[in-house]
Formats: structure tokens, sequence, C-alpha cells
């Protein structure tokens, strides 16, 4: 590992660093307490936009992992508090029925949508579909994307991400999506909040190269790549993000924090 300073805060990534599928990486759960030990401000942060809050912590403890709800942080309920914020109320929500529980309270309206919401459903995309929403964004409907990443790791191997249709989408309506979750730097500024540490104090530990890695050194955070999950030796010289330091696994955090 290349030595940084000892960060004050952490933000990590769950997907590919604490599990993968329904795997847990050997030693997730003594990183975990590590952390809990050594009361180091830290927060999970999450892309995953295929389960509401509820169930990701519900999925947490399946697994074993000693992770509470209030230390997530998730794209959908960052897109929530945007939505709130800005007083847009009808919305076409492009998600799993289960996430579509995070907004609750919003009207889903099809037809006139003041914005439409676009997060993992899997292999439901279809032309009527991207169509649909192409008609919505003309009409003056705003694109937001809970992610924008190009691909995933399944237990399988690498599967197409909405990165791909979010772009399609705003080349096709001349129009730019807002970004939800990593690596738009107003959604790591809502982690910082909450960890009351300026960017400089914390590092973001993850396995995507440009997501986690370079979306945290872009918003003044450190970068810390894991080789566990979707990282690939190849895919990140290839990315033009050198990490600040990179872990073997999860196991080995107890070496950042030294
Ligand atoms: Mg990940």
């Amino acid at each position: 590992m290349t030595a940084i300073s000892a960060p004050k805060g952490l933000l990590l990534d769950l997907d590919g660093v604490f599990y993968v599928d329904d795997q847990v990486i050997p030693g997730a759960r003594d990183a975990i307490r590590l952390l809990q030990q050594r009361r180091i401000p830290h927060l999970y942060l999450t892309n995953t936009t295929t389960r509401s809050q509820a169930e990701l912590a519900d999925k947490l403890q399946a697994l074993g992992l000693p992770i509470e709800a209030g230390h997530i942080l998730s794209a959908p309920m960052a897109a929530r508090r945007y939505l709130e914020a800005e007083g847009l109320s009808r919305v076409r929500l492009v998600l799993r029925e289960s996430v579509k529980r995070d907004f609750t309270g919003l009207v889903e309206d099809d037809d006139q949508p003041e914005a439409v919401v676009i997060g993992d459903i899997g292999s439901a995309w279809d032309y009527e579909l991207l169509n649909a929403i192409f008609r919505n964004l003309v009409d003056g409907a705003r694109l937001i994307a809970l992610h924008r990443n190009r691909y995933w790791q399944m237990a399988e191997g690498l599967r197409l991400d909405i990165g791909a249709f979010v772009v399609g989408l705003e080349y096709a309506a001349r129009t730019e999506a807002l970004i939800m979750g990593k690596p738009a730097c107003d959604f790591f500024t809502t982690a910082l909040n909450s960890l009351g540490l300026p960017a400089r104090e914390v590092a973001m530990v993850g396995d995507d190269i440009e997501s986690d890695v370079g979306g945290a050194q872009s918003c003044g955070m450190r970068g810390v790549l894991v080789h566990t999950g979707k990282y690939r030796p190849q895919l990140a010289a290839r990315a033009g993000v050198t990490p600040d330091a990179e872990l073997k696994t999860i196991a080995d955090l107890a070496q950042l924090l030294d």
C-alpha cells in the first residue's frame, strides 16, 4: 500500500468492498468493528438502487455485517432529498417497485412528470420505455439519475449499467442529467456534512476506480482503491486515475488508519 497520512474520517463503498452478491469478503466484519472500536467517523455510500434503504439494512444484517441503517447514505435517499428541496412532486420513477418506497409521498405521473428518476431496473429496459422517457424530457421534465456507472460485477461477470441509457437520453433530448449518486460532489458533500469533516480530512474507499476513487479525488478527498469486487488491473490502468492508496482487500483497512 502507498503511504498516506491517516484520514480522520472515512466514506466506504459497500458492494464489491464488503460483499459481492451474497458473499461476504473475508475480513469485512472485522473492518466494520475496527471502525466502531476506534470511533472513526464514517459513512457507507452506495449507488445500489435495487434496494430501498430498509431492504439494504436487512441485507447487511442477513450477511452478518453489523452496519446500522443510519450509517448508510444511498443514492435514492439523496435523490428524494433533492426532489423535496426543489419542490418537485410529480415524478416518473424508473425504479424497482421496492425502491419506490423510498419516494413515498411523491406523486407518480408518467404523462406529465416534473422529473424522471432513473435507477436500476435490470432487464426491464426496452425501446418503448426509453422513448417514453425521451418524450417526458423533451416536454421539460428534469432528468435525475441515481448514478451513471458504466458496468458492475455480478457473480457471472460484468454487466452493462444504467450510465449507457442515461447518456443516450441526454444526447437525444439535449439535456444533462443530475447525478445523485457517486461520483457527484453533491452526494459526497451530503456525506461530508453528516461526518462534520472537511473533504481533505476524509478518504473514500471503493472498488470503482472512476466513481469511488476518481470521484472522491475530484471533490477534494483522497481516494483509496480496494482490489476486490469490480477491480480489474487492466481497467484500473486505463482509467486515468491514480489512487492515493490501494488495499488488497478491506481486511487491510488498519493499514490506512495507522
Ligand atoms: Mg462498489
